[in-house]
């Protein structure tokens, strides 16, 4: 089958999400992916900033492959050793004291659990971000601060403010206390990488704190390394109350957690929240092996290496269509003067990279966090041709 075959198939059997897919994918190994003619790719989409080991990792497929012979599925009715083990390494990772862990599948339902917990402290009021992407179910689209997203499904959930991003003012003239709860991004990777002022989450740690009100913070896309910390709030110095984490967590299985410090984590009655395939044995053993190499391979010191090195590397393109480019360790975006990402992305495509136009004028690099200095180096090498070649198709 050719990728032109599989899109036709594509248009009649599935619903349109994102737009019409171009490649199917048939095979991945580290930061390589091959398609359905056998072209490879150097990937720095990563299913969306999830493989965080890259594709078919070793430590995974044992992990995986001896679980699912092992036991494959249990429910919340049970305990699991992995699910009972990743939360307890969860818990010590993020250094959080009197924390409890809460498994899901993905990054919306781990926002869902978190805005239900907020409901749990008595009060309404929930303040998010402009920009912000918290996932697209009622709850989580509730939350999200993306016009074009939400208004095809208003009404949504009520009692939602929306402030400016980073900006320390908007929320102290916002939060009261009757608020339950701020919830934040540490950057904003949908919104195209938007990375907030150095004091932005201190200060919603302290404002939060000083109305009683809960600091949720979201960790989907930039939890379990990708800014070269476990937990992107570690590097602000805070602890929240509430954070949230998916996609990196899995490795590439559908594994999301929503984690609760201190006295929020009992907030919930038994009964009041779960979810069937939440903490399934499979996917948490693979977040175990996720988490066991990142600590044995170094990937944390990498991921800050090489994450340096590419934004440096682009900085000194200096090519006219580039503005500048910003992130934090291997979540980085390339800002463009005009809005042609979509063909840039295109021309990338082409000549052999996979990156993800997030924004008319914004490219997100999001390598999964195995990416080595010698691949960071081919895609800096082959930018500036990737660049010229979209102006010729202009
Ligand atoms: N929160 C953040 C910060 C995200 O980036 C995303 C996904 N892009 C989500 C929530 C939703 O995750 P999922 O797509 O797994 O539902």
């Amino acid at each position: 089958m050719s990728n032109q075959d599989n899109q036709t198939r594509w248009q009649s059997a599935m619903m349109n999400n994102y737009g019409t897919p171009q490649l199917t994918l048939t095979r991945g190994e580290g930061a390589v992916v091959t398609d359905a003619e056998g072209n490879r790719y150097l990937d720095l989409v990563t299913g969306i900033a999830v493989n965080a080991l890259g594709h078919a990792h070793p430590a995974i497929v044992a992990a995986v492959t001896e679980q699912v012979a092992t036991l494959g599925h249990t429910s919340n009715l049970y305990i699991n050793e992995p699910a009972l083990t990743l939360a307890e390494r969860l818990l010590e990772l993020s250094g959080v004291a009197g924390g409890k862990v809460l498994f899901c599948n993905s990054g919306a339902e781990a926002v869902e659990t978190a805005f239900k917990l907020t409901r749990r402290t008595g009060r309404t009021k929930v303040i998010a971000t402009d920009g912000g992407f918290h996932g697209r179910t009622m709850g989580a689209l509730s939350l999200t601060g993306q016009p074009g997203k939400r208004t095809p499904f208003e009404p949504l959930v009520p009692g939602v403010r929306h402030i400016r991003y980073g900006d320390v003012a908007a929320l102290e003239a916002e939060i009261d206390d009757e608020t339950a709860a701020f919830v934040v991004e540490p950057v904003q990777g949908e919104n195209g990488v938007v990375v907030p002022p150095h004091d932005y989450l201190r200060a919603a740690r302290e404002l939060t704190s000083r109305h009683g009100a809960l600091l949720v913070v979201d960790e989907v896309q930039t939890g379990i390394g990708r800014l070269g910390s476990w937990f992107a709030f570690q590097q602000a110095g805070i602890t929240p109350d509430v954070f949230t984490l998916a996609k990196g967590l899995g490795g590439g299985l559908p594994l999301g957690a929503c984690v609760a410090v201190g006295e929020t984590a009992s907030l919930f009655e038994p009964g009041q929240h779960g979810t069937t395939f939440g903490g399934n044995p499979v996917c948490c053993a693979a977040a175990l092996a996720v988490l066991d190499t990142i600590e044995t391979e170094g990937l944390l010191e990498q991921v800050s290496t090489v994450g340096k090195e590419l934004r440096e590397g682009i900085e000194r393109l200096e090519h006219p269509m580039v503005l500048g480019v910003r992130g934090r360790g291997l979540l980085l975006a390339v800002l463009l003067r005009e809005a042609v990402s979509a063909k840039v992305a295109a021309a990338a495509q082409r000549a052999g990279f996979l990156i993800n136009p997030v924004q008319p004028d914004v490219l997100r690099l999001a390598p999964p966090l195995v990416f080595g200095r010698e691949q960071a180096g081919e895609f800096l090498a082959a930018l500036p041709g990737v660049l010229d070649a979209t102006t010729e198709e202009d």
